[in-house]
């Protein structure tokens, strides 16, 4: 098979990664608790101060200088779209039109309140009008094309056997809350949401206009359902292994999973061939849908997709849902006092939906070419340090060396923004018309996603939009993408020093890359085939020392009886692992040949290097968000992602001399190394 890209050169590159000149600042000295041993507890060490003078707003989970980042990128694209609004070129279908409009929409809240829930008439008319199965169907079908994906979803996804073809990957999605184990385990906080759930879900529907007892009796309803679609779903943990849910399907197969759901009609309602290649996430889940179908009253089947459209569009809706809605799953769930304002949802609603035409006006403004080329020789440098990092493995054969080499030269990272721009001009935005006009985005990114299945993979996409603060590795394109937004200071910051850029932005994008021989991604091959290239015997040495770091994040708990599922955050913290390791490598290596540099504010490069990921990465988070984390998010809690890959680097031992019975260096029997 042909790669698509040139590869990438594999040498390293001499210059810095910022043209640096004049004074540049180091790491913010204000931030530091220096009460705090570094070798104790590096994370209260390293922002400990800023921290206690800066606690978590109260429209925030969690806040960081990371965070922070990512919200000074909403006012800027508030501004953006503000100037949109009242700009003078405006033509139907330019997006100064389709983006300025629904962003204008969306800010409208009394038009959107005056409006109520009468909106929802259309879709609650479409499901009480359902007779049969087979009219059941066709809604399901009919919902999935704005968004409301249930019980499953029909996306498109490389094929992981040949990723250069897009198939039907038919998913999960059944339920509401944020994990299967919300509905089963008997944990006091599991049931306690459950117990706060159905009446939540009572009270949705009568804001939907129904009385007392038939939104109680429907909260109920809605309840068992969603149960016995948690019953049947794979967790968390189970999902984290890619053959777990690779099951290509022949519409043969699919229809003897579900013989009494209409596959022919469905696809065809998609736009979809009948002989469509398709994998099949989770057989078993399918199965029970088929079982529903046949046994769930059609009154019961009703209510539940009734519910499902008033979630799933909660946001658009009037105030009163808004607030029920964020009543539970903003600040019961996730311990936020606060709904954000308006402005701010109506900036996250453009960016979700209409991603790429606000992105570019984004990336034009806050990412210009010179700031890209910086990135890209930053991310072409780590990615030389992963290659010498895996070289210099002495437990890995030469053969299975040659082979990670492979898929180190097929890495494709993308920087910024897409090359090949999607094209909104065809989408109906009203300046009057929020819910319709939310809708219509909906059904943008639907049709958007839809019309790559059964066609050759194009991998100028991006699963993320510009000015998103947050990176991504995608095994089966073996590419790392790194959006504007996140290349932002103070992370990626023009006037500080190599050792903050290295130590903030450079120790993700050492992660991103690190992802591709993590637990999950080194199970991907240079061309993405999820294909084994391991010896034995290496693959068993993997897997040792990924045990290691489970058996590490296992320890780290949030309070008394609650901590990390030390497997379900193996991939990321194998990520941090080597991230951490691989850009302080590649900021050694910018240093060579060079004059040493002074220590700035008291602190060597090296220590620069290691107090920049503990600021940038320094998260104070709610502890109702760190359950929900726990739970489902395979991420570590902030404080976890600095001191858990920085005490089993001996480079940080010695940068900061840390004494060998120190909290913050595992002892040998416990030392964790992969990357
Ligand atoms: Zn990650």
């Amino acid at each position: 098979m042909r790669i698509s890209r040139s590869l990438l050169p594999v040498i390293f590159l001499s210059t810095l990664a910022f043209a640096q000149t004049g004074s540049l600042h180091g790491i913010d000295v204000t931030d530091l608790d220096r009460k705090v041993d570094p070798c104790t507890d590096f994370f209260e060490f390293a922002n400990g101060t800023w921290r206690a003078s800066h606690p978590i707003p109260a429209t925030q989970v969690r806040w960081s200088k990371r965070w922070q980042s990512g919200e000074t990128s909403k006012d800027q694209l508030k501004e953006i779209l503000d100037g949109l609004q009242t700009s003078k070129s405006r033509a139907k279908g330019s997006t100064e039109q389709i983006v300025g409009d629904y962003y204008g929409a969306c800010m409208n809240e009394s038009r959107v309140n005056a409006r109520g829930v009468e909106v929802l008439k259309t879709w609650f008319s479409k499901i009480d009008s359902v007779k049969d199965t087979a009219g059941l169907q066709s809604v399901v079908s009919e919902l999935h094309g704005i968004g409301v994906t249930v019980p499953f979803t029909l996306s498109g996804s490389p094929d992981p056997h040949k990723p250069s073809w897009v198939l039907a990957d038919l998913s999960v999605s059944g339920y509401a809350l944020p994990d299967r184990d919300y509905y089963l385990k008997p944990d006091a906080r599991f049931k306690e949401a459950r117990e706060k759930y159905v009446p939540h879900v009572a009270r949705m529907f009568t804001l939907a206009g129904w009385d007392q007892k038939t939104a109680t009796a429907a909260a109920a309803t809605v309840m068992a359902f969603e149960t016995k679609f948690a019953e049947a779903a794979l967790d968390k943990v189970a999902l984290r292994d890619p053959s777990a849910t690779d099951h290509n399907t022949t519409f043969v197969q699919l229809q003897a999973m579900s013989p009494h759901f209409d596959w022919t009609a469905y696809l065809k309602n998609l736009g979809l061939a009948q002989d469509v290649d398709m994998n099949v996430d989770q057989p078993k889940y399918l199965q029970e849908f088929d079982r529903q179908l046949q046994q769930t009253p059609l009154a019961d089947w009703k209510v539940y997709l009734k519910w499902q459209v008033l979630n799933s569009t909660a946001d658009a809706l009037s105030a009163p849902v808004v607030e029920e809605h964020f009543a539970f799953f903003g600040k019961y769930l996730r311990g936020q006092s606060e709904i954000k304002p308006r402005w701010k949802r109506c900036v996250e609603s453009t960016d979700e939906l209409l991603g790429e035409a606000l992105g570019k006006k984004y990336a034009e403004k806050y990412f210009p070419p010179e700031a890209k080329a910086r990135a890209q020789e930053m991310v072409r440098n780590i990615l030389a340090a992963m290659r010498d990092d895996i070289l210099s493995r002495p437990w890995m054969s030469d053969e299975t060396k040659e082979r990670a080499m492979a898929k180190i030269a097929t890495f494709n990272p993308k920087v910024g923004y897409p090359d090949q721009w999607k094209d909104y001009s065809q989408v109906d935005i009203r300046p009057d018309a929020y819910f319709e006009d939310f809708l219509a985005g909906r059904r943008f990114v639907v049709n958007d996603d839809r019309q790559t299945i059964g066609k050759a993979a194009d991998r100028g996409r991006w699963g993320m939009t510009p000015p998103t603060s947050n990176a991504y590795y995608n095994p089966l394109w073996n590419e790392i993408v790194f959006p504007a937004g996140i290349l932002q200071p103070p992370g990626f910051d023009n006037s500080a020093t190599d050792a903050v850029n290295y130590g903030s932005i450079g120790v993700v994008i050492g992660h991103e890359i690190s992802h591709g021989f993590d637990d999950e991604g080194a199970q991907y091959d240079y061309l993405g085939r999820l294909k084994n290239w391991w010896t034995d015997s290496d693959l068993k040495q993997f897997q040792a020392r990924g045990a290691c770091v489970a058996d590490q994040f296992d320890k780290y708990f949030i309070e008394p009886g609650v901590h990390h599922n030390g497997k379900l955050v193996l991939g990321e913290s194998i990520g941090d692992l080597g991230g951490a390791k691989v850009a302080f490598l590649a900021f050694q290596k910018s240093l060579e040949g060079k004059p040493r540099s002074a220590d700035l504010d008291g602190f060597s490069p090296e220590q620069q290097f290691f107090i920049a990921w503990g600021q940038w990465r320094g998260d104070a988070i709610r502890i109702e968000e760190q359950r929900v984390m726990m739970q489902s998010d395979p991420h570590p809690i902030g404080k976890y992602r600095v001191n858990g890959p920085l005490s089993n680097l001996p480079e940080f031992q010695a940068a900061f001399q840390c004494k060998a019975d120190s909290a913050m260096v595992r002892p040998a029997d416990k030392h964790c190394d992969v990357w």
